[in-house]
């Protein structure tokens, strides 16, 4: 069985709808060294962050986050879509290509104490990763990072992130 995860990510051309190249990763999550493999990758370039806390955004971010806050030994926070969350929220709505869209986060979620890298599947636009950082800022945590499986480049989405914070992409693609 393979090591190397980035072949086992699928292009599904017009997946959700006509025009987009979906980025399949169920094949990467079914092969367990591969999955091994890329979370021993992402948590050498995390770790140096010293993250207290890994912040996944719904829902694929959910997958590599808890692998990687379970590899790292750290929490896990959900940011999540509106209605998710049982307690108290504090939310952020961004701009689609068409209307807009609004993730959440539990309003005690984090302390101040917490140092906090936010992790996704893919980073297209940027808005929900741009979206995800102000929402842990609002909430009262340190932003200290964010981390993709892949970065689709020429979407130009890295612009649209914190400057001054570190951006790592496992893959980056065009
Ligand atoms: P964006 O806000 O445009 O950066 O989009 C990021 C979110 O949309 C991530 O949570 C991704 O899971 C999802 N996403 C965007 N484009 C793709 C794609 N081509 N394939 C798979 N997921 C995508």
């Amino acid at each position: 069985m393979t090591t190397d995860w980035k072949s086992l990510i699928a292009d599904v051309p017009d997946f959700p709808k006509p025009g987009i190249v979906f980025k399949d990763i169920t094949p990467l999550l079914a092969s367990g060294p591969a999955f091994q493999a890329l979370i021993a990758e992402l948590a050498e370039v995390v770790a140096p962050l010293r993250p207290t806390q890994i912040a996944g955004i719904e829902s694929r971010g959910f997958i590599f986050g808890a692998a990687l806050a379970h590899h790292l030994g750290v929490g896990l926070e959900l940011i999540r879509k509106p209605g998710k969350l049982p307690r108290r929220t504090i939310a952020e709505t961004y701009a689609l290509e068409y209307g807009t869209d609004t993730v959440e986060i539990h309003a005690d979620g984090l302390g101040a104490a917490d140092r906090v890298v936010i992790v996704d599947d893919v980073l297209a636009t940027g808005g929900t990763a741009a979206a995800a950082a102000r929402l842990v800022e609002k909430a009262g945590g340190q932003l200290v990072g964010l981390a993709f499986i892949m970065e689709l480049g020429f979407l130009g989405g890295r612009a649209k992130l914190p400057q001054d914070q570190p951006v790592f992409a496992m893959h980056t693609i065009g």
